[in-house]
């Protein structure tokens, strides 16, 4: 069983020509709503990848809250854990020019209320194999969850913010982009940035978009960090390929698989995600996986 203590929002997606300036109203042409959230992504991502997903969480009393649990169950996540606090559900308002360009607002609502798992919560992470976290709750949410899993805890640092060392001690795996993982070490070089990772956590993989990951393990890479290449498709839309990376690794790791083979298949399933529309919609089942890798 793998857990995931993490963010459940709504995409509200608005569809225009050119983004409204301050003051300004514009006419869009197309709007839509769309379960997301960094956590809820994860989730779904480790579940189409073949493993037992448990969802730790809050949503709001309005309309959306039992719509993204919904979208988690109807993925086949555990959503037992998934909490139904007063108040909006987590919401991401984004707007899409045409020239493809995005400006996003997070507003956390439920999210932003949790100060950690919950009692419950905290004994279905402490059962899992593994935790997958994100930094779109609370820091001490965070934390506190991170604290109680004996388990492998992977964290995915984003949105980039300070990470302090309570964080870190309880970390085994972090997964940062190049530009988190700049942000997080002052390194722009990827390779310099993944050995300053690795003086504050045992494994580290800096994903590099088309061009693959770097991954470092203090025990599993002593001669220095192995380069993984992305599959050579053609991307039409990278929304959520590190989430759909992420799950699937977790998955693979669960699994007891080496590092390189683990890195693999979390490569094919973020290569074929990348070749479709979407966050969730676009993220494969195990089958295609497995298909892709024969
Ligand atoms: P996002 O924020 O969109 O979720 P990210 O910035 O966190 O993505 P990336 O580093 O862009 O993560 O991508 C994660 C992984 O997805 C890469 O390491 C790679 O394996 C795969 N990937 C991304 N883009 C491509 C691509 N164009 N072709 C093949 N694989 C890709």
């Amino acid at each position: 069983m793998i857990s995931v203590f993490g963010s459940a929002n709504m995409d509200l997606v608005a569809y225009v020509a050119k983004a409204p300036g301050l003051g300004e109203t514009v006419t869009g042409r197309a709007f839509r709503t769309v379960p997301g959230g960094k956590g809820a992504n994860q989730a779904v991502a480790a579940a189409r990848a073949g493993g037992r997903v448990v969802f730790v969480g809050a949503v709001g009393e309005d309309a959306f809250g039992p719509e993204l649990r919904g979208a988690l169950a109807g993925a086949g996540v555990d959503v037992t854990h998934l909490r139904t606090v007063p108040g909006p559900s987590g919401i991401a308002h984004i707007v899409v020019e045409d020239s493809g360009a995005n400006s996003i607002i997070v507003v956390p609502g439920a999210n932003g209320t949790l100060t950690g798992p919950g009692e419950a919560g905290a004994a279905a992470i402490a059962a899992a194999g593994a935790l997958l976290v994100q930094l779109e709750l609370p820091m001490e949410a965070v934390i506190a969850a991170a604290r109680c899993a004996d388990t492998p805890v992977i964290l995915t640092p984003a949105p980039a913010v300070p990470l302090p060392a309570e964080l870190l001690d309880a970390v085994d795996l972090i997964v940062p982009n190049e530009h988190e993982a700049t942000a997080i070490t002052g390194h722009d070089d990827p390779r310099r940035a993944l050995c300053a990772l690795l003086e504050r956590v045992p494994e580290a993989v800096v994903t590099l978009g088309a061009r693959g990951v770097l991954y470092g393990g203090r025990e599993t890479t002593p001669g220095g960090p192995l380069h993984v290449p992305a599959f050579p498709v053609t991307a039409v839309d990278t929304t959520a390929a590190g989430d759909t990376f992420v799950g699937a690794l977790a998955v693979a790791r669960a699994e007891g698989g080496e590092p390189a083979a683990a890195l693999r298949f979390a490569s094919a399933a973020a290569a074929l995600s990348v070749q479709r529309e979407g966050a969730t919609t676009s993220m494969p089942h195990r089958a295609a996986i497995d298909a892709f890798l024969a």
